[in-house]
């Protein structure tokens, strides 16, 4: 019998709960360092969290990277919370040299017949401590353990299996599919070519938004397998288009910086475009500017050998994150995508004070084509045109479509909204 199901057994305190302390991140520092280095800092921190341990208070070793203390007859959250970020003060302190975060996870144990076993208040535990984690970074903070906590965790890990069984070609009934969103050339008024969207769907989620599972895709590396799947898809879809004739359509993938810094990532690329007979200048990869915050040489080659093969490269959601003019200008890339949010403050702004026509100045000066993305409005379909923009997609003109409707869609030629003429009031702006 364990201390805790003793305890529990005893009805002896009225408040227990554990405190789990997560270094799991010194892990990273072993590759770097070394196992010895990264032993000591575990013994320093087995040190420091020692002189904490009281009679109230045990100190207990979970596993290689991680600790728990074990408090009975507390009074209050309240004194939990202090106790987690005192514990929290102290790490910190003690990793600021090797600039490393962890996780404090905080349970409280139910008193009574229905508290659950051990190896469940222990995973719980862990939940928490991991969740305090990935929301810190480089320091270290608290989370108390709560249900909704543990169905996301519970989520997590159903998109995970379903993600990895699909990577691994299984037999299953969960799909990744894509849907293809139609962007427009403005000064032409014809079909530019179709971004490519995933879904997941799953028979326990249903249908899984990608701003949801590309990230746990990232996290667990699965974005890989993943990853090269859209890309077959995407070209089995474009060489359809050429089949049925439509042979200058381009089709956009979004790629993951993880992707991109495979080693073999453009060789494997080219081979598939080879392997689908499709012309590279029908091909287009989103990239976000945060891939420049980790190894901008090597990303800045493989983006120009790509264009060096006919690709065109896009920077996507330009202006949302680690943008700088410098970098954007040494940067080999064809095109900014101007993001939603420049979009939607057209909606707010008067348009002399949008800065959005700035932007597209500035991507035409290096040289770049602009598109803008999440156009909803003609109000800024006409902001758009009269400042120059090249290229537009958005809802205003289609919603991402599943491929059959896609064919639909460019069977049935420019939708009204763009053969409309631009308002007079925009026409005497223009000529003014
Ligand atoms: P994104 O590349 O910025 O894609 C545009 C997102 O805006 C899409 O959401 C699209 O459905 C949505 N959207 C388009 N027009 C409008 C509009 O007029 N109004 C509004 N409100 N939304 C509009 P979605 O499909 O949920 O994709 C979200 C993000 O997930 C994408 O953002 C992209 O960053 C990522 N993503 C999607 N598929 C993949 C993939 O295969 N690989 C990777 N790495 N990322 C992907
Ligand atoms: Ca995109
Ligand atoms: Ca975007």
């Amino acid at each position: 019998m364990t201390l805790l199901e003793r305890d529990a057994a005893s009805k002896k305190w009225a408040k227990r709960a554990l405190v789990g302390i997560n270094l799991s991140m010194v892990q990273v520092l072993m590759s770097n360092y070394g196992f010895q280095y990264s032993q000591n800092l575990i013994k320093k921190a087995a040190e420091v969290l020692e002189a904490y341990s009281t009679e109230s208070r045990r100190l207990f070793q979970a596993s290689e990277h991680r600790f728990i203390f074990y408090l009975v007859g507390y009074r209050d959250k309240d004194e939990l919370a202090r106790f987690g970020s005192t514990v929290a003060d102290t790490l910190g302190k003690l990793f600021t040299m090797e600039r490393i975060g962890g996780g404090i996870g905080i349970l409280e144990i139910e008193p009574g017949e229905s508290a659950p076993d051990t190896d469940t208040l222990l995973r719980r535990v862990l939940i928490a401590s991991e969740k305090a984690i990935s929301t810190a970074g480089k320091d270290f903070d608290v989370c108390f353990y709560n249900e909704e906590l543990e169905a996301m965790v519970n989520r997590e890990r159903d998109i995970v299996k379903a993600l990895g069984a699909i990577a691994a070609g299984e037999e299953t009934q969960d799909r990744l599919f894509l849907q293809y969103q139609p962007i427009f050339n403005l000064k032409t008024n014809a079909l530019f070519g179709f971004e490519a969207l995933s879904r997941l769907k799953t028979e326990e989620l249903g249908v899984v938004s990608p701003l949801e599972f590309i990230p746990i895709a990232e996290k667990t590396k699965l974005i890989l397998p993943i990853g090269e799947k859209v890309i077959a898809e995407a070209l089995r879809f474009l060489r359809r288009l050429k089949a049925l004739g439509y042979s200058d359509v381009t089709v956009s993938v979004n790629i993951s910086v993880i992707q991109l810094l495979s080693p073999d990532f453009t060789g494997r690329l080219l081979e598939l475009i080879r392997d689908a007979q499709v012309d590279e200048r029908n091909f287009c990869l989103e990239i976000t500017e945060s891939v420049f915050a980790s190894d901008y040489d090597a990303i800045n080659n493989s983006l120009k050998e790509l264009r060096q093969a006919g690709l065109y490269i896009a920077i996507d959601d330009f202006g949302t994150g680690h943008s700088s003019l410098a970098r954007e200008k040494g940067l080999t890339v064809d095109c900014m995508k101007i993001d939603k949010y420049f979009i939607d403050r057209l909606l707010s702004t008067d348009g002399a004070s949008a800065i959005t026509g700035d932007i597209i100045s500035i991507a035409h000066k290096l040289g770049q084509f602009t598109i803008a993305e999440g156009v909803e409005y003609e109000s800024q379909l006409q902001y758009l045109r009269k400042h120059g923009c090249d290229k537009v997609q958005g809802y205003l003109i289609s919603r991402p479509l599943d491929e059959e409707d896609a064919i639909r869609f460019l069977r049935s030629g420019t939708p009204e909204v763009l053969r409309r003429a631009p308002d007079p009031g925009s026409l005497w702006e223009i000529s003014f």
